[in-house]
């Protein structure tokens, strides 16, 4: 179990204690903090036949029969395979299969992760059962983006949220688990991540690090006039989520040194807050993200890159690129 969702888990523990657990606890969080571990926690110690010291027990029915996908009173709900959208039609069907009487022991489960993922009506389909909930029934709902669920729903969930943990205890929790990763590299991967460990843990360990400071090399070598070619690398539009995410990172890094002086992975160059550069940075960082809102679309996102490269090339010979 991840170290800084302990005192999380035992808050929760202490709110079932009291018996003021809502029956649609929703778990929020930026990406990368551990709201899917803490969930399936949650989940768990829900359902556990006999917890012992607000832990699941790890060995009665439930809790050998979840691990394996067959618990019959838990029930999960996202979007198909290769889907963005959660549709009515599924939710309808969880509904029906969440509320049935339970099977094991007295209490159903159901997850829905990424809760918004949910299209307006599957949302709707939703509030009823989140307004008048049975008894013994808990909709476990997980989302780092609250802002997309309509507020009829978020108004009627118990928020928990799990917060960026402490920088030392991320970084001691990354250094088991990355031995063979200077200190140097963890740092940064955990900096870039905003201090989310669970996503510099993956980008040390599949190299996703090496791939952000790749892209953050050939931005540098664009506006230092020594490429002309903004071609877009194969791997940056087979990937557009990750590298749209990069690109927005770097822009606004490179933002933030020019108002300051310095930014984490950039180094260091003498400020020069022209207004100028600001807004067409800002541009840029607008375009980006709208680049990865259309991650899952079917659009050619090596043209859309092209395109984001010409802009960012016309920067070339405007600031500083020391490093
Ligand atoms: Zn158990």
């Amino acid at each position: 179990m991840l170290p800084w969702l302990r005192a999380e888990r035992s808050r929760l523990n202490d709110v079932l204690a009291a018996g003021r657990l809502g029956h649609a606890p929703m778990i929020l969080g930026s990406a990368g903090v551990g709201k899917r571990a803490f969930a399936e926690w949650l989940a768990a110690r829900l359902l556990c036949l006999q917890p012992a010291d607000g832990e699941p027990c790890g060995h009665c029915t439930a809790c050998r029969l979840l691990p394996e996908g067959t618990h019959p009173d838990f029930f999960r709900l996202a979007p198909d395979d290769g889907k963005t959208e959660i549709r009515v039609d599924q939710v309808r069907g969880f509904i029906d299969s969440v509320t049935l009487t339970p099977s094991i022991g007295d209490r159903r489960a159901g997850l829905i992760d990424p809760a918004d993922r949910m299209n307006r009506n599957a949302a709707n389909a939703l509030l009823k059962t989140l307004e008048e909930p049975s008894g013994d029934v808990w909709l476990i709902l997980v989302t780092d983006r609250p802002d997309r669920l309509p507020v009829t729903v978020r108004s009627r969930c118990q928020v928990h949220r799990i917060a960026v943990p402490e920088r030392a205890e991320a970084e001691e929790w990354l250094a088991a688990r990355h031995p063979q990763r200077s200190g140097d590299e963890r740092s940064l991967a955990l900096t870039l991540a905003d201090g989310a460990p669970l996503e510099a843990d993956g980008w040390l360990a599949d190299g996703g690090l090496e791939v952000g400071l790749a892209i953050r090399d050939r931005l540098d070598a664009l506006v230092g006039g020594g490429t002309p070619d903004p071609t877009v690398p194969a791997e940056w539009h087979e990937s557009p989520e990750a590298t749209w995410t990069w690109l927005a990172r770097w822009t606004a890094g490179w933002t933030r040194r020019l108002q300051t002086g310095s930014a984490d992975g950039l180094g260091e160059a003498p400020p020069a807050a022209d207004p100028e550069m600001l807004d067409r940075l800002d541009a840029l960082w607008r375009d980006a993200l709208a680049g990865r809102r259309m991650a899952g679309d079917p659009v050619r996102h090596d043209w859309l890159m092209a395109e984001w490269l010409r802009g960012w090339r016309a920067l070339a010979g405007r600031f500083p690129v020391a490093r």
